[in-house]
């Protein structure tokens, strides 16, 4: 929490910082004592654990109740990814070659249930899991490598995304490789492109617009949305929000 306050503080000023840092710690305080007094009510699939409710995602203008897993910090849509790729993508099966964009902690064990999918994490900073730092406008990898590409809230974040749209078609497998992908959206039609890293947005350079599709397929994707396809219940005890994304192929 300490990298995060001093984060804060660069971005927005120290009185700004403290007193966003005293709400998070008031509210996390509320939460640790409604699960340990009260009867479960949500399961993270991630990493199992089970308690009243998840902890609040506060960040500078923005708050979302019940949604980071006190445990492994996964959100609604990484407990959606999770679920789909176990239970509908079925990622142990897979074969081949992954390359996993920005690595989700709380999908980090998932890839190693697959003893014949070589995964190779990639991401623009050194973090723990990494195995290669790249930039996805330049990636060091031979054309046709990737059966999979995982590239999940990272396009909207990249200096030119239709120069990282293109590197991930050169990188795919013509044919049988999948891209599974997805942006944080907006509700306007279309894309809104800042032209600069705007760090009240976390980092975001843009925000897609429901073109997103439109912007796959200008790229050479052939593009078929995706659903976890959960039930009322299990959205419920997950904590899920629907969230589109996509699975992408090429000729
Ligand atoms: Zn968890």
């Amino acid at each position: 929490m300490l990298a995060w306050y001093l984060n804060q503080i660069s971005d927005h000023g120290i009185t700004s910082a403290t007193v966003l840092l005293a709400r998070v710690v008031w509210r996390r305080a509320f939460v640790v004592l409604s699960n340990s007094v009260l009867p479960a009510k949500r399961t993270c699939p991630c990493c199992g654990w089970q308690g009243r409710r998840f902890f609040d995602y506060i960040e500078m203008g923005y708050a979302g109740p019940n949604a980071a897993c006190p445990r492994c910090d996964s959100h609604s849509r990484h407990r959606a990814l999770f679920v789909w790729l176990r239970d509908q993508y079925l990622i142990n099966e897979k074969r081949g070659t992954a390359l996993v964009f920005a690595p989700e902690k709380a999908l980090a064990h998932l890839w190693r249930t697959a003893p014949s999918l070589r995964v190779y994490r990639v991401d623009l900073e050194p973090a723990r899991g990494v195995d290669v730092l790249a930039d996805l406008m330049r990636l060091p990898f031979p054309s046709g490598i990737a059966s999979l590409v995982w590239c999940h809230h990272v396009l909207d974040q990249v200096e030119d995304a239709r120069v990282a749209l293109d590197e991930l078609g050169r990188i795919l497998r013509s044919g049988t490789g999948e891209l599974i992908v997805s942006v944080a959206s907006g509700t306007q039609e279309e894309t809104v492109e800042f032209g600069f890293c705007d760090k009240s947005l976390s980092g975001r350079r843009r925000v897609f617009g429901s073109d997103f599709a439109d912007r796959l397929a200008e790229a050479g994707f052939k593009v078929s949305p995706l659903n976890p396809d959960l039930t009322e219940d299990q959205c419920r005890k997950y904590g899920i929000r629907a969230e589109p994304f996509f699975l992408c192929t090429k000729n």
